[in-house]
């Protein structure tokens, strides 16, 4: 069994290509760290109490066994009261957005998780850092990559861990698909595609450009962007191409795309095709090697259907928020590098630039700068 490097000899640079080389990407949390975890569960404090802190990571800290919800950063006090008395924390433990600084003072929270709108999270992340806390923050990591740097050196700053919410590297079939990618089951992956999207409602914090940083490609193709990666060893991509979806409902899609489709070109000649949308129900992705190929349906909470080749290949269904929250509380209890770390965020943002910077272009070919 492989074990991850020790985080004093690896480089920030050389992280992922190290991480991706020696197999840990691949591991489940718990076999990474077999030999049994500290008694202590992590408190976690959550900065922005939306649906999905409301809907799936509060009742996900119920489930996990090394961490609890510890307090909450929100812009309603009444709110935070509530919270309090659900998941019984004291009243000292709630914040607002202007006093998380204060959250220095507070032994009982070990991990900031950022769940507040794109826009924010370079903010949030920042401020935590700064008050001496382990950061978690949510897809997609920031507006820019610009943001991203700031983020990582204000983690670096303060010595503290920076990891992304990417809860599908805690699920065994996106586990599955990523070890088939990186011990080249079906030989090198090199022809992908996969879409994502969902038809949006109406006028929300997602289609404002200063708060979500884009539109669907931020929000849905970030995990059409991450499943390339895994399909092929966490390795980037070289280029882009893009092209924006006609825009069908101005009235909502006037600062933000509608949809976009793109092309990823990797060194070895792998291309990648994605769709993200906010007009179309959409959630899968297939790779395909000179061997074989593996399908895997649904990017969402559950659902997981994953095909290949040779067979499908089901694993128990797992709660994608309590695997991620209790991978990382044990890597931050073993002092381990994280799977899904800032830099991984970052690598992320920068695939998304170029292909913005594409469309933006006409679709002109724009070079992915790693
Ligand atoms: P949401 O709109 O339901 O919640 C956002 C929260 O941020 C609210 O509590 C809101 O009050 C607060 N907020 C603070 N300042 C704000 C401001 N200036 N404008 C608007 N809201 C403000 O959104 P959500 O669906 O919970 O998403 C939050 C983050 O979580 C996003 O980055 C999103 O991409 C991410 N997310 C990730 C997943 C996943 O599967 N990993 C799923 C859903 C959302």
């Amino acid at each position: 069994m492989n074990t991850p490097l020790p985080a004093s000899v690896v480089s920030r640079r050389r992280f992922l290509g190290q991480l991706s080389a020696t197999g840990a990407l691949a591991l489940a949390p718990r076999a990474l760290f077999a030999a049994g975890a500290p008694d202590k569960k992590l408190g976690v404090a959550l900065v922005g109490l939306g649906s999905y802190s409301t809907y799936q990571l509060g009742p996900a800290l119920k489930l996990t066994e090394h961490c609890r919800l510890a307090g909450v950063v929100t812009g309603s006090r009444d709110k935070g009261l509530q919270w309090a008395k659900a998941y019984g924390f004291p009243e000292t433990s709630i914040y607002s957005y202007d006093t998380m600084a204060k959250l220095a003072d507070n032994p009982d929270i070990d991990v900031v998780y950022v769940v507040t709108p794109n826009g924010l999270h370079a903010a949030h992340t920042i401020a935590a850092a700064q008050a001496g806390k382990h950061v978690i923050c949510e897809k997609p990591m920031a507006n820019t990559v610009a943001e991203c740097d700031a983020m990582i050196a204000a983690c670096k700053a303060a010595g503290v861990q920076l990891m992304i919410g990417y809860r599908l590297h805690f699920e065994p079939h996106h586990r599955e698909l990523a070890r088939i990618g990186r011990v080249k089951e079906f030989g090198p992956i090199m022809q992908m595609d996969g879409a994502n999207g969902f038809r949006m409602g109406g006028r929300v914090w997602r289609v404002d450009a200063k708060l979500a940083g884009g539109g669907p490609q931020m929000d849905m193709g970030v995990y059409i962007v991450q499943a390339v990666c895994m399909a092929k060893g966490e390795a980037a991509p070289v280029a882009a191409t893009a092209t924006f979806d006609p825009v069908t409902r101005p009235e909502l899609f006037n600062e933000v795309e509608e949809g976009i489709r793109w092309t990823l070109e990797y060194a070895d000649g792998a291309v990648a095709h994605g769709h993200s949308s906010y007009n179309e129900n959409m959630s899968w992705f297939r790779a395909e090697g000179p061997q074989g190929w593996a399908k895997i349906e649904q990017f969402g909470y559950s659902g997981q259907v994953l095909t290949t080749s040779t067979g499908p290949r089901a694993f128990p269904p797992v709660n994608h928020q309590a695997a991620q929250l209790d991978g990382m509380a044990l890597s931050l209890l073993h002092h381990q590098p994280s799977i899904v770390p800032g830099e991984m965020g970052r690598r992320d943002m920068v695939i998304t630039e170029a292909i913005y910077a594409s469309a933006k272009a006409g679709g002109k070919r724009v070079e992915v700068k790693a």
